[in-house]
């Protein structure tokens, strides 16, 4: 694993930058939508516009155009999902991707060199919407990254083994009727091994699955370089 890591660290020397138009640090801006947010504790996070307006806030803050974060942050955002959640002891609420949150129809730039693994909407309410995965290979390490809350249309034209190169438009941001709920944003995640699943994988686990998931799912950050990383 800790070679998946040195590779996505040795990629890229600069920020990569997966949604179109955003060129600089200074259209970013992290967001904290984790439970020990407090300005959260007066919105429905769970609603589409009421998350949409804190995002526009959080924005207009920096003059940023892109709000993003949410590795291994502990949420609320998914309580409403019955999806998401079991049993109290086993919550599905920590996040395992990177959230992008910009304007509906923003059009996704594949990061790097890679083949689509698959694709499927996943249409059920506080699920992904229209996903993207696609699988890279570098240096004998074969990885995966997913793309999720995407437009109908980006599934388009798709067909497994399709490859997109550094920069090619991969889709566009879904609106919440198609996104299944969400204001508009992208998630982006890294994974390493990705058994059978096609289309689909957790994007959200429970604090007792951390250590696994953690591994499995290495900070999109390391690639990315939006954000300093810390690296253990
Ligand atoms: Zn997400």
């Amino acid at each position: 694993m800790k070679n998946l890591k040195d590779l996505l660290i040795q990629t890229s020397q600069t920020p990569i930058f997966l949604l179109k138009g955003t060129v600089d640090l200074k259209h970013y801006v992290s967001i904290d939508l984790s439970t020990v947010n407090k300005e959260l504790s007066h919105i429905n996070i769970s609603d589409p516009h009421q998350c949409q307006a804190y995002i526009e806030k959080v924005l207009s803050r920096k003059n940023a155009k892109i709000a993003y974060g949410g590795y291994l942050e502990k949420r609320s955002l998914y309580k409403v999902h019955s999806a998401f959640n079991t049993s109290v002891k086993d919550e599905r609420n920590i996040h395992l991707g990177i959230d992008l949150w910009a304007r509906v129809g923003t059009e996704v730039l594949s990061p790097m060199d890679g083949k689509i693994h698959s694709f499927k909407n996943n249409a059920v309410k506080g699920d992904y919407g229209p996903t993207i995965i696609l699988e890279h290979k570098k240096k004998d390490i074969v990885f995966y990254s997913l793309y999720g809350h995407l437009s109908i249309d980006s599934l388009n034209d798709l067909y497994v083994g399709k490859e997109f190169k550094k920069g090619n438009v991969l889709g566009r941001l879904g609106e919440p009727a198609i996104n299944v709920n969400y204001a508009p944003h992208l998630h982006f995640q890294l994974i390493h091994h990705i058994g059978q699943k096609k289309g689909d994988y957790p994007g959200v686990c429970s604090s007792a699955e951390i250590p696994f998931y953690s591994n499995n799912c290495p900070n999109p950050n390391l690639l990315l370089k939006i954000d300093a990383v810390k690296i253990d």
